[in-house]
């Protein structure tokens, strides 16, 4: 759905992206993610057909961004981080002009409004509204003409922790409707509710893609004591699938290769022999985990 190659972008007084290559499958959401100055914004802007790289490809739903960034238009939507609205217009104009500047005459703008919570403010000129109230506009902007692609800065930056939450669920129902979403966000743990993938950027380059729900063949395993065991440690060693087992104070930690079953086989060993296990679950590693695990590495 997004295909950027080769791509390479200088402002004048320093490069910001390197010899950026990656793909995006249709109906994923991708998290962009990197420290300040990655290049994210530089690169959302370029996918948006806004900024002209020394070098590079970007397509969009099969269409060539660079050589016709209007017919991309069609199928995209951008929030910037610093985004701008027609102060003088009515949410409703303003929705309207959006979509029919985007090819999109027959949509109704008032359902667009109540996803975003809009539905009061019809009439309320962009001008007026709060600071959260501009941003629900501003994504609200970007979806009315109901794009395959969506490319989001930024996008809980200054709502209020309901508009946050709902912003989530948002994203969960544009996901299902089959949209392709690329969101650049700081607050992972936001990301994490909503993400299938993630791309990692650092100083103009990609260092990492994956995605961040695929099962994994060796489970890591978490269990806690409610008082100490002495030979917990042994007997996790005994169990086939168990490998190195890390333990701490009530704690212990190990990879575990067998399935749901085993699982429960070996929680149920470890009960008869005696160890008092008050918490037995499957650690899965968050997205900041895996961000930061990776920057940690050298590349
Ligand atoms: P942040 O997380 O802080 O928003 P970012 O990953 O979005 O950062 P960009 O805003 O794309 O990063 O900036 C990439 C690099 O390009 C940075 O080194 C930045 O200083 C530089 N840069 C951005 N805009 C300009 C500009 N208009 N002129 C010169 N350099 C710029």
């Amino acid at each position: 759905m997004i295909e950027v190659r080769g791509l390479t972008f200088d402002y004048p007084t320093r490069r910001a992206l390197e010899d950026v290559n990656f793909s995006i499958e249709p109906g994923s959401v991708t998290a962009l993610v990197g420290p300040n100055g990655a290049g994210k914004t530089t690169l959302l802007r370029c996918i948006a057909g806004l900024g002209q790289p020394m070098r590079g490809a970007i397509e969009v739903h099969g269409v060539d961004v660079l050589a016709r960034p209007r017919e991309a238009h069609v199928h995209l939507g951008y929030l910037s981080d610093f985004f701008g609205l027609y102060d003088e217009l009515s949410v409703r104009r303003g929705l309207e002009y959006m979509a029919w500047s985007r090819g999109a005459h027959a949509v109704d703008v008032r359902e667009v409004a109540a996803r975003l919570g809009l539905a009061d403010y019809l009439e309320s000129l962009a001008g007026q509204l709060s600071r959260g109230l501009r941003q629900r506009l501003a994504i609200a902007q970007a979806i009315v003409h109901r794009p395959a692609v969506l490319l989001l800065d930024e996008p809980a930056s200054g709502l209020d922790p309901e508009a946050r939450l709902q912003l989530g669920d948002l994203f969960r129902e544009l996901h299902r409707a089959g949209m392709t979403l690329l969101v650049s966000s700081h607050i992972l743990a936001e990301l994490e509710h909503y993400a299938s993938d993630i791309l990692i950027l650092d100083a103009g380059r990609v260092i990492d893609q994956h995605g961040v729900r695929t099962e994994r063949p060796t489970r890591s395993i978490e269990l806690t004591l409610s008082r100490p065991s002495p030979g917990l440690d042994e007997a996790l060693r005994r169990q086939e699938g168990v490998g190195e087992v890390h333990a701490e104070g009530l704690s212990a930690r190990f990879d575990f290769t067998g399935d749901a079953a085993a699982q429960q086989d070996l929680l149920a060993l470890l009960i008869r022999e005696g160890h008092p296990v008050c918490a037995f679950a499957e650690r899965r590693d968050s997205l900041q985990d895996a961000y930061l695990s990776r920057m940690r590495r050298p590349s």
